[in-house]
């Protein structure tokens, strides 16, 4: 079933304790794309670059089968720049940059090929972005699923909130869903989200886990514990990757599929920490990532006798 992956590609610049780079592609389109790629049988990308953006770097989403006919290329501008630096405690990080540049005006225009999406895939993008593809798509998608951050929910909150009462399910962080809800307990803050729009809610704990809410069920799933996180940028857009390319394969969007999906969505995004940008996620086999749930199924597997 094809996925529709919609999202920020960009350039990053990257500072952590193990290392730096001033320019490496980046963005949550590339990250979902690259994850998704491994699961959904057809990932179609829309998007928008500048001049400065690699060509090479677009050959190797193709490699992964993904379709970027639909990236726009602008050959007067710069693509959307992003800096962040991390401290010891990887959990949270600094933005030193934003810079929209091309995606200051972006208009998501849908080739006629990628109409017939059955799932569709909403990255960090302005929340009036995200409506506007909702908007052109003739029939509406079997299943949609959002992100957000901080930066949209500071600047265009009711754009934001918007965009929820259109989508399913919505992906996000434990610090942005507090924004979001006002509230610092992450159940009272997933139970106020659910009534914003989504039917689920998936809030990701960095090196904590995420955590899958629906109506009054709840869903966890640790981290893989890692000796070494050199980098855990994207790592939430490779989560939202590997979530919804897993329930695009199955064709399966139970809740109890969903919990299978966040496993696999775990396992992706440990493959993207290990590794410096988006260099974790290329070209990885299909071996890898089932030795890595295989992983997770040990990890957290076990048996209880009740009285
Ligand atoms: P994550 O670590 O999963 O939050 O995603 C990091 C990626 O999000 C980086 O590659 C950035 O290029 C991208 N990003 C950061 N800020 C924005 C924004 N305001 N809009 C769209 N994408 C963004």
């Amino acid at each position: 079933m094809s996925l529709l992956v919609v999202g920020s590609v960009a350039l990053d610049g990257i500072e952590t304790p193990f290392g730096k780079v001033d320019k490496t592609i980046g963005g949550s389109g590339t990250y979902i794309s690259f994850s998704s790629s491994y699961f959904a049988p057809k990932v179609n990308l829309v998007a928008i670059v500048g001049y400065d953006f690699p060509k090479e770097a677009l050959a190797m989403l193709n490699q992964h089968g993904i379709d970027t006919s639909g990236v726009q290329i602008k050959e007067d501008r710069k693509s959307f720049f992003w800096k962040g630096k991390y401290y010891h405690d990887m959990n949270s990080r600094d933005t030193l940059v934003t810079e929209l540049n091309v995606l200051a005006d972006f208009d998501p225009i849908i080739p006629e090929k990628y109409q017939d999406c059955e799932y569709l895939m909403l990255g960090n993008l302005a929340p009036k972005t995200q409506q506007t593809v909702i908007n052109r798509l003739r029939k509406r998608p079997k299943l949609i699923m959002m992100d957000t951050m901080n930066f949209w929910i500071s600047t265009a909150l009711e754009d934001l909130l918007q965009t929820l009462q259109m989508v399913d399910i919505l992906s996000i962080n434990d610090e942005e869903a507090r924004q979001l809800s006002a509230e610092y307990s992450l159940l009272k803050a997933a139970k106020k989200i659910l009534t914003m729009g989504p039917k689920y809610l998936i809030i990701k704990k960095g090196e904590h886990g995420a955590l899958l809410f629906h109506k009054d069920q709840i869903f966890f799933t640790p981290a893989l514990p890692l000796e070494d996180v050199f980098d855990p940028t994207g790592a939430g857009d490779t989560f939202a990757g590997g979530f919804i390319g897993y329930l695009a394969q199955t064709e399966d969007i139970s809740f109890e599929n969903m919990k299978r999906a966040v496993v696999y969505a775990s396992a992706m995004a440990s493959f993207c920490v290990g590794k410096f940008g988006t260099e974790g996620l290329i070209g990885l086999s299909q071996e890898a990532i089932l030795n890595r749930v295989r992983e997770f199924v040990d990890l957290v597997q076990f048996e209880i006798v009740m009285a």
